[in-house]
């Protein structure tokens, strides 16, 4: 509680916007959050386009503030990044997803996960990379490093290049995949996809959402598509939400599809009756 009055709030005058305020209520709330654990996670099921079953689970971040309520990833994980927060925080995540993983096996279900892992997180982990933080977690909670893979964005891959070059060679030796998340929207040239030890390409919801009403987006996803399977890369689409969607990019032959037509985020336990109730999709 002694905390509350923070010392910067006097110096607010009116000229400061609310945005900026708003901006430092939540950095402030952030760092109380990470003390006090308000975080869980939900799981997003990723299926299998030629099967219809459910191959893996995307791990998305929650934050409930007592106050506030539900806070978007969208919105805090910049802020985690910009603040340094974003490594205990990613720590976190990392051991979650990896304890529900292993409570999943245990009971037959032998899924996969996908953990996002941002740029700063990556490379500027106090001393210790991101690498031995996965090590450690896949040891400690004896989970087989095929069964672990992580998104990472184009901005990691440009940021520096020599150092995350090398440890995501690092990762990908330990036999953790990495996928490329929100591919075509960052700014890095298609030849990182040759430098980068990246094996999936996760295609934007961006591209997804008009691609069965506009011709010049249908064309942009077919592109894509056709690229990464010449590259020999796995394809998941994402934010597939109608029919015509799944319809449209099965017909290209990507591999796998992610959205509300299949299933929204999930609890830990909402998946598990799911993958119960689960017949081809
Ligand atoms: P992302 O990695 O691109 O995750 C996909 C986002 O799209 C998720 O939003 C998911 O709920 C949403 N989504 C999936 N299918 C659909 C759909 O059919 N329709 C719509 N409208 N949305 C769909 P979410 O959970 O709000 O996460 C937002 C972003 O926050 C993520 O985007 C990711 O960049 C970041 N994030 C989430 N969890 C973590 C985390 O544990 N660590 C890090 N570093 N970033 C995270
Ligand atoms: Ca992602
Ligand atoms: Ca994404
Ligand atoms: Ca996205």
């Amino acid at each position: 509680a002694k905390r509350d009055g923070r010392a910067h709030f006097q110096y607010f005058s009116p000229e400061m916007n609310v945005e900026m305020l708003e901006r430092m209520q939540l950095e402030q709330r952030l760092r109380k959050a990470v003390k006090k654990s308000e975080f869980y996670l939900e799981y997003q099921p990723v299926v299998d386009m030629t099967h219809g079953t459910v191959s893996s689970v995307e791990a998305l971040i929650r934050w409930r503030d007592p106050e506030f309520g539900i806070i978007s990833p969208a919105l805090f994980i910049p802020i985690a990044e910009e603040t340094g927060l974003i490594e205990p925080l990613g720590e976190w995540v990392l051991n979650q997803a990896l304890a529900d993983l292993s409570s999943w096996h245990a009971q037959g279900h032998m899924l996969k996960i996908a953990i996002n892992v941002s740029g700063r997180q990556c490379i500027n982990s106090n001393g210790l990379s991101f690498y031995q933080v996965l090590e450690e977690a896949l040891l400690r909670h004896k989970i087989a490093a095929h069964y672990v893979h992580i998104e990472i964005t184009e901005s990691l891959l440009i940021e520096d290049k020599p150092y995350s070059l090398e440890i995501l060679q690092s990762i990908r030796n330990l036999g953790v995949d990495i996928y490329l998340d929100d591919f075509g929207t960052g700014y890095s040239a298609l030849s990182y996809l040759n430098q980068f030890p990246i094996s999936v390409i996760k295609i934007d919801k961006s591209f997804i959402d008009n691609a069965t009403v506009s011709q010049s987006d249908a064309k942009l996803v077919k592109a894509i598509v056709m690229m990464g399977q010449s590259l020999e890369m796995t394809l998941v689409a994402e934010g597939i939400e109608t029919e015509e969607q799944w319809d449209f990019l099965q017909s290209l032959g990507c591999n796998y599809a992610q959205g509300y037509l299949m299933s929204k985020p999930l609890s830990s336990e909402n998946l598990l009756t799911f993958l119960e109730n689960e017949t081809a999709i």
